[in-house]
């Protein structure tokens, strides 16, 4: 099995594509290999049924350039962080050993955010521990392995970023994931019009989504931005990363 070198894991099939999306192709762009986890299938949603939500999460992994994109198909709306749970997380740290993990922030309107960030956080520390034995899906034992890096994605509730990166040249791109989730996300000629009406599924989600990437992007003095709260402490090897060469 081939490593990973960034793995974003998501409560719902879209909330990957929504939150850090653009990030993601860009890592993608630059030759690294990305990974997605969704917890669940979104079988709570108010729109589209699993299987439909399956053949979205695959398109949008697709466009995104995703090399895997699994499902824990814990139930959906009612996550917990059971041991059970963890375990599985476990396994896929260990079986792909991403590097960087992004996942949701401790604070967040809908309960699954809050419930997966603690078990990511639960799993991050359990798959480091040599005497907590995991089996691959070759039935073999599997090497402890722990993620260096902690960055949560920004979802429905705004907190004080820790940094920014810039999709400005991926944000068209972005969309088009996003609007892979046809049955939960407005997209005018696609979209099914029965089934109820949600904060997704209205024309206004698209000003949302962009206005937020278009204030952090003017935050950094770029056009569009996603926001990060980082939990592993930052380091510069040199403030050089922020200077460009000007001619004398
Ligand atoms: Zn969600």
């Amino acid at each position: 099995m081939e490593q990973l070198d960034v793995l974003a894991i998501g409560a719902h099939p879209d909330d990957v594509e929504m939150s850090c999306g653009g990030t993601l192709i860009k890592l993608v762009r630059e030759g690294w290999r990305v990974g997605i986890v969704d917890c669940t299938r979104g079988e709570l949603g108010s729109r589209g049924t699993v299987a439909v939500r399956a053949q979205e999460a695959a398109a949008a992994a697709a466009l995104i350039g995703a090399v895997v994109r699994e499902n824990l198909e814990l139930p959906d709306g009612r996550i917990e962080v059971t041991l059970e749970a963890i375990t599985a997380l476990v396994r896929l740290f260990r079986l792909y050993r991403p590097q960087i993990l992004l996942f949701p922030p401790p604070f967040e309107r809908h309960p699954d955010h809050e419930q997966v960030h603690r078990l990511v956080r639960a799993a991050y520390f359990h798959s480091g521990l040599a005497k907590l034995v995991t089996q691959g899906p070759d039935g073999q034992p599997q090497e402890p392995y722990r993620p260096r890096l902690l960055f949560c994605y920004m979802q429905a509730y705004e907190f004080e970023p820790s940094f920014y990166v810039d999709i400005s040249d991926v944000y068209a791109d972005k969309v088009r994931a996003v609007q892979a989730h046809a049955s939960q996300v407005y997209v005018p000629g696609v979209s099914p019009q029965d089934g109820p009406e949600t904060v997704l599924s209205r024309p206004e989600f698209w000003d949302m989504l962009e206005v937020r990437a278009r204030y952090f992007g003017m935050r950094i003095g770029v056009r569009y931005a996603e926001a990060f709260l980082a939990l592993t402490p930052l380091g510069l090897p040199t403030l050089a990363v922020w200077l460009e060469r000007r001619s004398a």
